[in-house]
């Protein structure tokens, strides 16, 4: 493989944004950020402690209490939005090929989540919050009773490494419209994308404290979960996590969101038009190279049609071209790091003993002995209680299990302990879209899958809690307050 040449960004990341300045580091922790499709240095960050964690948590605590943030007005701050907005999108490019070495995005998916959602983003909630009424008067049996909607207060966000700039701004954007301030640990992973947010944040004049980041290991995380200045956290990332940070969160009775894990299924029914679902596997099912939370890895196929059905995954598989994910022919990158490799090898191994067929990939592809690629794996006739129907592989490793009629087909997809994303696939929409109705998952795409930011994302059962993405993301950052008044309020 010959990797795109002129690459230039500027790599190391030595000091924390807090405050509005770049601060050095308490402690001495650094991480090396290695290039996915290489496994060579690419650049150097330094790893916060808990006292990093605390100077930043204490910063945007002042920025709410004592500085400006806590008392401006919404048109305020969708003006500073705004501003974000522009500084953001003028690194998008930058930004989407950073991302790409770090984590082995394909180049194209990455424009559009880390490059263009997450200014899109910022406006959308610019706009939201100057329409969004945060205070109302109502009668009350004593005269009046004032509405308001204020702001949760300091947000501690936790991003993973798999998109790590939509996800960051899908928490940053709804909190800061809200009002709240904010301290982002980025996933170490991915340790350096994080600070174009910091370094657009600053060109565009946010007071400081409002956007605190901090890349840091769990250690540090978990100093930010349970840190007492701390009003929400607002995770993405593991169910294993995720378990984690609630059970704090629920200690401390201290407000969270929780995006974790998935096990989605594409169901295939019988008058499916092969075409079509082939030209929409990529995107549903081994989108970002498996490594999405959303991505349909439990192909369920009516016995009816099942070998041809088989045929037409193992083909589409069997036919991505994998590589360097900064060329945009290529569909599958590598995996993130070499931790990564070893769990998708270790599932693949898994398959490989179990009952099922291998029927495309199973390993890593020859000739790229370099970086952490693995190739698009397809499994037939596993039973969706095997260990690779049920856990969360986060690779290009998919399998297909055969079933008979609507309703077994509706009770294998529920049959996982998530509830996240989905598809069906039909000739006949109104039949998909009964069937969708009737799944327990958070999203569900019909003939295709792809994420709609202006409507709420999230998970059921143990996909998490709590909902990001359109206008009912900012209920999560703000709180309800009733002030019994006068009856002459009802006349202002
Ligand atoms: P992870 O849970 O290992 O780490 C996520 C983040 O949490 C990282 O920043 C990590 O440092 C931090 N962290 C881990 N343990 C912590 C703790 N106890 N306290 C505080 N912080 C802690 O997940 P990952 O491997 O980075 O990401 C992959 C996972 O994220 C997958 O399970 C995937 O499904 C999930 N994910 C979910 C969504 C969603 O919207 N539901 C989106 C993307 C990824």
């Amino acid at each position: 493989m010959t990797l795109t040449t002129g690459r230039t960004t500027d790599l190391d990341r030595t000091r924390f944004f807090i405050d509005g300045r770049w601060v050095e580091p308490l402690g001495t922790g650094t991480h090396v950020a290695l290039e996915a499709a290489t496994g060579e240095p690419l650049g150097t960050a330094a790893l916060g402690t808990d006292a990093d964690i605390d100077a930043a948590v204490r910063a945007a605590r002042r920025a709410l209490d004592e500085g400006p943030w806590g008392r401006t007005t919404a048109s305020e701050r969708a003006a500073v939005l705004r501003r974000f907005t522009a500084a953001l999108a003028a690194r998008a490019d930058a930004t989407s090929t950073l991302v790409s070495r770090e984590n082995g995005m394909p180049i194209g998916l990455s424009a559009a989540f880390n490059g263009a959602a997450p200014a899109g983003l910022l406006q959308m909630y610019a706009d939201l919050i100057e329409t969004t009424p945060l205070e109302s008067v109502r009668p009350s049996p004593a005269g009046s009773t004032v509405v308001r909607r204020e702001p949760v207060g300091v947000v501690g966000a936790i991003t993973p490494w798999n998109y790590p700039q939509v996800l960051a701004v899908m928490k940053i954007a709804p909190a800061l419209a809200a009002g709240c301030t904010v301290v982002l640990k980025p996933s170490p992973e991915t340790a350096l994308d994080g600070y174009v947010l910091g370094d657009a944040a600053a060109e565009a004049g946010l007071p400081p404290g409002v956007l605190n980041i901090v890349l840091a290991g769990r250690d540090a995380g978990a100093a930010l979960v349970s840190h007492p200045l701390v009003d929400k956290i607002a995770f993405t990332g593991s169910t294993a996590a995720g378990r984690l940070i609630g059970a704090e969160c629920g200690r401390s009775i201290r407000r969270c969101s929780l995006e974790l894990g998935g096990k989605s299924a594409a169901v295939v029914l019988d008058d499916v038009d092969l075409d079509s679902f082939v030209a929409g596997l990529g995107a549903a099912s081994f989108p970002n190279n498996g490594q999405t939370c959303t991505a349909q890895t439990r192909i369920l196929a009516p016995r009816s049609r099942y070998a041809e059905i088989v045929d037409a995954v193992a083909g589409f598989a069997d036919g991505m071209t994998v590589g360097d994910p900064l060329d945009p022919a290529v569909a599958c990158g590598p995996m993130a790091s070499e931790a990564q490799l070893e769990r998708v090898l270790g599932y693949i191994e898994l398959g490989r003993r179990s009952d099922a067929r291998l029927v495309a990939g199973g390993g890593r592809p020859a000739g790229l002995d370099r970086g952490w690629f693995v190739r698009p794996t397809v499994f037939a006739d596993v039973d969706n209680a095997e260990r690779i129907a049920q856990e969360e592989i986060f690779g290009p490793v998919v399998t297909i299990t055969p079933y008979d009629g609507d309703d077994e087909a509706i009770r294998l997809a529920d049959a996982s302990e998530y509830g996240l994303g989905g598809s069906v696939w039909t000739s006949d929409e109104e039949r998909g879209l009964a069937i969708a109705r009737r799944i327990r998952t958070g999203t569900i795409g019909i003939n295709y899958y792809q994420q709609d930011l202006g409507a709420p994302f999230g998970g059921m059962k143990a996909s998490g809690i709590g909902r990001e993405l359109g206008p009912e993301a900012l209920d999560g950052y703000l709180e309800f307050k009733s002030i019994y008044a006068s009856a002459a309020q009802l006349d202002r």
